[in-house]
Order: C-alpha cells, then structure tokens, then sequence
C-alpha cells in the first residue's frame, strides 16, 4: 500500500509546483509556522511539510520571504454594482443589466487581484451574478470564485423594490424580479432563484439604507414569509442570508434559523445571545457604512436624500461589531462591497477590537464554514490551492492585507511580485 501511494505521488510530481512559504498562516490554527513547503498538482494543495522541501521535476515558487495565507473568502459582496460615483437616482434609470455585466468583469477582476478568492455575492440583478459565476468557472473571465444569490428576496416596498421612490410608471424589465409577498409566493421565488443557478438565498426582512423610502428599523416580512424563506433554501440544501438592521427583524429571522445576519445595526445584547445561541454567523459589513457615511457628509448628492437621513442617524458605528464579537458570536468577513476595495473591512474589524488573527479567521477558515465548503479557506492538503502572500506581518499590521503580492486561484498564478500575471482566458 505504501509503496503504491508513493509511485502513484511521484508520477504526478512532474507538473507539480512547491511553494516555499517564509512564514504559514493556514487559516486553521492562529499560530504561523515559519518555513513550510506547500505542495499543489493541478488545482488542488496535495501537502504541507516542514522545512523547504522540492520534490523532483516541481516548479518552485519562492515566497521563503513571505507571509503566506489561505486566499480570502469576502462573505457579502455585490459583484455587479456599479460605482458610487454620480447621482445614483440617475444611475439607477441610465444603466441597463448589460452595463452591470461590463462593470462586473472589471470588478472581479479587482476583488481576485487584491487576494479575495472567494465571494459569496448576496444579490444581483437580472441573473448578471449566476452568468459571472458560469463565466469565471469555465474561465473566460478572471474572478474569484463565487456563491451567488441571484435575485435578493423581499417584500413590495422593501429594500429590493427598486420601483421604490420613484414615479409610478417609471419602470424596468428587471425591477421587480426579486418581490414576494406571502408565503407561498416566498416558496416559490424560493425554488426558483435555486432552478436559476442561485447557491444561497439572500433575504430582505428589514427595511434598508440606501433604498428610497423604507425603514431600516422596520420589519417588512412577517414571520411566515421568513419561515418559508428558510424552509424553502434549507430543503434545497442551500443557506440562508438575512438583510438585517431592526431588531425585530433580526431576532425573528435568528429565531427562525436563517444562517447569517447582514449588517446587524440596531441588535441589541439580546439578539446577539440569541445569535451565540443558534450559531448563527453575523456580517458587520463595516466598509460599506464607513462608506456611506463618508459620502452623506461630503457628497451627499450622490445619494438621495432619504438614504442620505438613514446614514447620518445610524453613524460610521463600530460597536455592534465591538458588542457581537464580546458575546461570542460567530463573525465572518464581508465588506458589502463589489469594486476591488473589499479587505479595507480587515482594519475596521481590528479597530473594532477583533485581534489580526481573529480577523483573518474571518476571512478564511469562518467563510468556508458559513458557506459549507471544505474545499477553500485554508492552505490545507485536499482545498484548492487558494493562496495569497503578503511581504511584511499581517498579525502585526493588518493593512498588509490590502497589500497582497501573491494571488494564486486554483493553482494558477495571476498575481506575482505586486503586479498582475497575465492568464491565458478560455473562449465562452
Ligand atoms: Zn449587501
């Protein structure tokens, strides 16, 4: 047995690469090991030794003077969003779904060259994120990898009824697509977002911020409709993400078994017992608030004006980040944004009082989990060879992270020494 193990590791050593990793944050254990050699054929990591080892005929890649990590897993994404540049009224009425589909393929390409290999994309519109995750899997377009939602699910008037605010016939093709009111019409677009390629169900059970007209403390799904929500996803063997920033919402969807809980803002010490309870995992999605924030105080105009008065009462606030992470509950990484910019979310999280290690957890290891992988969010032998590097010690400045040297997806290199590596795209 043993010997055909080993004949059969060094036939396949011929096209294998070695990573000589200075220094190892695996995504598992917080404590780094220095000098591991990390062993990849084809796709996937086949080991990790000690000491810098190079089996015969590998092609060795030298990061010895690295710190070497999992590549990182942004959990709350919009892939296909558009800028936050101009007016958004306007935009929202001049862009089409093809614009979208043109802007995602810059932003994947951003979010994969800044050492994001995975997303988990919690709504897009018109099918452009189930497209983009087809087109990144066949590779004719360079992206990380993807968990999409399709169509985020919610209630007329909600915060994904993009009519909303708007003259009554004022319309587009695509608005509207992801509306449910009832519990059998939840059920439904349910399944259906699952028929369309949809790994996950994103839900809308609280009002939102940058919608027009719709309270964010304000429950708009009744306890039915979120009931059938979860049923419908969990039948289908998919999680549930809840769109949370009323307490009410939040604590009903947490009592009701939804996966996770987006953004958090107005939960409380109950809620989050509740959350450390059910294991539910919780998004602060800080970057996105800091953000708006930013943007209501010095451009308010690129906002309209209702998103505007939402911001500005709910603050640049870390603290629920701050009240989650002492009561124990499960934190993942998710910045809420789409453009390249997303692991700036790392130093809000460390300012937050999450230690670098514990952030980097966030964005590995507690991503894979909340997604269900086994397959990402660790430098581990069996996961996809997911690899980034960074030059100097992200345990002690976190913002190393924005700095990433090294992309590696799947095995292939699209980023080395700081600048893009140029990979061969397939024809669709
Ligand atoms: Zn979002």
């Amino acid at each position: 047995m043993l010997l055909a193990a080993s004949a059969l590791a060094s036939t396949a050593q011929a096209q294998d690469t070695v990573i000589h990793a200075g220094r190892l944050i695996d995504g598992l254990t917080t404590k780094p090991r220095e000098q591991v050699s990390i062993l990849i054929a084809k796709d996937r990591i086949t080991g990790v030794e000690a000491g810098f080892v190079t089996p015969a005929g590998a092609k060795v890649i030298d990061l010895s003077k690295a710190t070497v990590l999992p590549g990182l897993i942004d959990s709350h994404t919009h892939v296909t969003s558009l800028s936050r540049t101009g007016n958004g009224i306007a935009k929202a009425v001049t862009n089409s779904a093809l614009d979208a589909a043109l802007a995602s393929t810059v932003n994947v390409g951003k979010i994969l060259q800044s050492g994001v290999t995975t997303v988990r994309d919690l709504g897009g519109l018109s099918g452009v994120d189930i497209a983009m995750k087809k087109a990144i899997n066949q590779g004719s377009v360079a992206g990380p990898r993807m968990w999409v939602a399709g169509e985020a699910i919610g209630p007329t008037g909600g915060h994904n009824d993009w009519s909303h605010g708007y003259a009554e016939d004022v319309s587009r093709r695509d608005w509207g697509a992801g509306l449910a009111d009832g519990p059998d019409a939840v059920t439904k677009l349910a399944r259906t977002e699952h028929k369309l390629g949809a790994d996950q169900i994103k839900i809308m059970p609280s009002g939102g911020v940058v919608s027009q007209g719709d309270d964010p403390k304000a429950q708009l799904m009744s306890e039915a409709e979120i009931k059938a929500a979860v049923e419908a996803a969990h039948a289908l063997g998919m999680k549930i993400a809840a769109h949370g920033h009323g307490k009410g919402a939040i604590d009903v969807a947490v009592r009701l078994g939804v996966d996770s809980i987006e953004h958090g803002t107005y939960a409380d010490a109950e809620s989050w017992k509740l959350m450390k309870a059910k294991g539910t995992y919780f998004i602060p999605t800080l970057l996105t608030t800091q953000r708006l924030y930013e943007t209501a105080k010095t451009r308010p105009e690129a906002l309209n004006p209702s998103t505007v008065a939402k911001v500005l009462a709910m603050g640049p606030s870390l603290t629920k980040l701050t009240n989650a992470h002492a009561a124990g509950v499960k934190i993942a990484f998710g910045s809420d944004t789409g453009q390249g910019e997303n692991v700036k979310e790392a130093a809000l999280m460390v300012q937050a009082g999450m230690s670098p290690a514990e952030v980097i957890t966030a964005a590995t290891a507690a991503g894979a989990d909340l997604i269900g992988s086994q397959d990402i969010g660790a430098v581990a032998p069996g996961r996809y060879a997911d690899i980034v590097a960074v030059a100097g010690d992200p345990l002690a400045d976190i913002t190393e992270l924005e700095r990433v040297k090294f992309v590696m997806k799947g095995g292939k290199v699209y980023r080395a020494d700081g600048a893009p590596v140029f990979v061969e795209l397939v024809n669709p």
